[in-house]
């Protein structure tokens, strides 16, 4: 071994999770070396809006406003839905107001998103109005040097925005109405906003600290000595000693056809995330008998689409359809029999309906699933973050009538007919009668700036109607290394594997239990990130 390959701490992994405790782990006074398998940084985090919601965080302190204890763990204890564990929720509701300062004091600095409410906010206890959710401010690429191409940019969704804005402008889901010059100046200056914005800071902080990164450098195992962890052995047969811990933060699974088989086995399965997502981490600790812990109502799913643009050659467009078209007006989503099954706009609320199995059919009852609209939603709002108004790719279905589109799609023609009827009405009166799309606060903070009664309802009425089918995407995995509160993966036999780490979704979301609220796995990560380097400080000998 030498020198330059043994490190106090190696962390595998350049998302949320692995980029935090990199950084934590050399800010504390450690050497730590980042590992990433793909040729960009970032993962799946490049993707995300980059909300990171902290209850009592100090920028709510800083404009006075208190946010107690309690109510925060009332609101993690609803949303946890029983599958919490409390020692890891705690710390999670105790240490993510400090974890933010820490982060701020890397250089990295964060803004609180107005207007943006829990998203159980008037249904839960604990669920409050604006001011948990926070995020980092824009940054430019430039500040990366020559590392400024090595983050991963998502080409199908604009992230030269803070969330914020995005919001306040009138939603993702009309960003061609947003201001062109504007954008065009912010592209020329490759100002970054969202998960790739965060990524860019946090790069920017661990280059500023010479924090060694290797990219395409796929980790394959982990290094044991005497039941320790020591390392990590990459793919191609390099070895990274670790003197005080591994890090593992390889992401989910869901291009990993076994372990979503094993899972979360969903028909029609689609990955949309980046294709590292392979549960290496998960192999990796599973190998010298780490614990695995499946949520089992991961709320975290959601639907989306594959779409074929018409110009030949061109790849396709990977679109969430649950935090864009399905929030729209002018849209539902019906199953085969042709009827609506949630709210379509809160995908919390659609997931547990993907799950509910048929015993005569003996197949799911929503799934499949088509998201149906008309050419008002196709004339107002974008369709996969296509120019507002562009012509819909000719790979979608499309007809003059519902009867007709239902024949092209393979759902239920009357079902079809007497759905949209009694959806118009709702549209209508300004009330969904049976799903209630659109009453929920947070719902309507993320609204599309349609002036009407319930911005979330649109009628399906003007032809041609156009039907995709949609497929279920995992947001996180349901299942991660099982985890305590210092981040430690647990063995088998539930003690803690000396060395051993995990953060972001390679570790069990036992902090978060089954529900979602917009913002929690990027301060898990950013919380547990700081927690673990902790940790390996204090305990884990072994000095440099
Ligand atoms: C559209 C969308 C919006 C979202 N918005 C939000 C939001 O606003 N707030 C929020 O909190 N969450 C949000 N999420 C969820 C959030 O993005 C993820 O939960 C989070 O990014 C996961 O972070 P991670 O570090 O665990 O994994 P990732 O960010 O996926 O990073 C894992 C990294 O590990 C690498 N890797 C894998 N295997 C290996 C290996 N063997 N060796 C080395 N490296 C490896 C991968 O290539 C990848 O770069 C959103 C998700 C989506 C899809």
């Amino acid at each position: 071994m030498t020198a330059a390959t043994a490190f106090d701490v190696v962390v595998l992994g350049s998302g949320i999770g692995g980029l935090s405790a990199a950084l934590c782990a050399r800010a504390l006074g450690l050497s730590s070396i980042l590992v990433e398998k793909n040729a960009r940084l970032g993962g799946t985090t490049c993707d995300s809006y980059g909300l990171i919601w902290v209850g009592d965080n100090h920028l709510m302190r800083a404009a006075g406003e208190t946010d107690a204890r309690a109510g925060i763990v009332d609101y993690m204890t609803f949303l946890g839905g029983g599958e919490i564990e409390q020692a890891r929720m705690e710390a999670f509701v105790d240490h993510g107001p400090r974890a933010l300062p820490f982060y701020e004091k890397q250089g990295i600095a964060f803004a609180p998103v107005p207007g943006v409410v829990d998203h159980y906010f008037g249904v839960a206890p604990g669920a409050r109005g604006p001011g948990r959710t926070v995020e980092a401010q824009l940054i430019s690429g430039r500040e990366l040097g020559k590392w400024r191409d090595r983050v991963r940019a998502p080409k199908d969704a604009p992230y030269n925005v803070t969330a914020g804005e995005q919001i306040a402008w009138g939603g993702i889901n009309r960003y061609s109405s947003w201001d062109q010059t504007l954008l065009a100046q912010r592209r020329a200056d490759d100002m970054r906003g969202k998960g790739v914005g965060l990524v860019t800071h946090l790069v920017k902080a661990l280059l500023a600290r010479e924090v060694p990164i290797l990219v395409e450098s796929p980790a394959d195992r982990l290094l044991l000595d005497d039941g320790r962890v020591v390392g990590a052995r990459l793919a191609d047969g390099r070895d990274l000693h670790a003197r005080r811990g591994v890090v593992i933060a390889t992401g989910g699974y869901e291009w990993n056809a076994d372990l979503m088989r094993d899972f979360d086995p969903l028909p029609g399965l689609q990955p949309l995330s980046p294709p590292g997502q392979t549960g290496d981490g998960l192999i990796m600790g599973a190998e010298i008998g780490a614990a695995i812990r499946r949520i089992q109502n991961n709320l975290n799913l959601m639907l989306g689409f594959s779409l074929t643009p018409d110009e030949p050659g061109a790849s396709p467009i990977q679109c969430m359809a649950g935090i864009s078209e399905m929030c729209s007006p002018h849209t539902i989503v019906v199953n085969r029999a042709g009827r609506r099954f949630a709210d379509e706009s809160y995908f919390q609320a659609v997931v547990p309906m993907l799950r509910i199995f048929d015993p005569m059919r003996h197949a799911p009852v929503n799934l499949p699933c088509w998201l149906i609209f008309d050419s008002r939603y196709a004339a107002n709002y974008a369709l996969a973050h296509l120019p507002v108004g562009s012509k819909i790719p000719d790979s979608v279905a499309r007809a003059g009538s519902l009867p007709e589109l239902a024949g092209k799609l393979g759902v239920d023609a009357d079902g079809l007919v007497a759905t949209v009827g009694r959806f118009n009405d709702y549209a209508r009166a300004g009330v969904d009668e049976e799903f209630h799309r659109g009453e929920l606060r947070w719902r309507l903070a993320t609204a599309t700036g349609a002036a009407r009664k319930n911005p979330g309802l649109g009628p399906v009425e003007k032809p041609p109607f156009y039907g995709i089918e949609l497929h279920p995407s995992l947001g996180t995995s349901s299942a991660g290394l099982l985890t305590d509160e210092h981040a430690r993966v647990l063995h088998q036999r539930r003690r803690p594997i000396p060395g051993l780490y995990a953060t972001g979704v390679a570790s069990a979301r036992t902090e978060l239990g089954a529900g979602y609220q917009a913002g929690l796995n990027m301060a898990s990560g950013l919380t547990f990130g700081l927690l673990a380097a902790e940790h390996m400080l204090r305990e884990n000998g072994r000095s440099a």
